[in-house]
């Protein structure tokens, strides 16, 4: 199955968006929008890193959101470039 993903415009940029389920263009699209991604053209699209002014994403991690690079903080896993954090699991 080829999955529907987003993906970044600026030059350099590694952001990607992964839905969890593949809904559609259309549904990706609202859902990527509620998390910070920007529609630059019918086509591209911008991270919400480069929004923000912290891209462009250069080391891939596990950020829900643009699939950047991610560190351990106490609240959780913290996004180095969009800033999302990711709550620890409850053990
Ligand atoms: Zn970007
Ligand atoms: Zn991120």
């Amino acid at each position: 199955m080829i999955r529907t993903v987003m993906s970044c415009e600026a030059g350099g940029c590694l952001a990607l968006y992964v839905p969890d389920a593949d809904a559609g263009a259309d549904v990706l699209e609202r859902a990527a929008r509620r998390l910070g991604w920007r529609r630059r053209t019918t086509y591209t699209h911008t991270c919400p890193a480069c929004a923000a002014g912290r891209g462009p994403v250069l080391e891939r991690g596990t950020c829900p959101v643009c699939a950047g690079l991610t560190a351990d903080l106490p609240d959780g896993a913290t996004c180095h470039y969009c800033q999302t954090i990711t709550p620890h699991p409850d053990n």
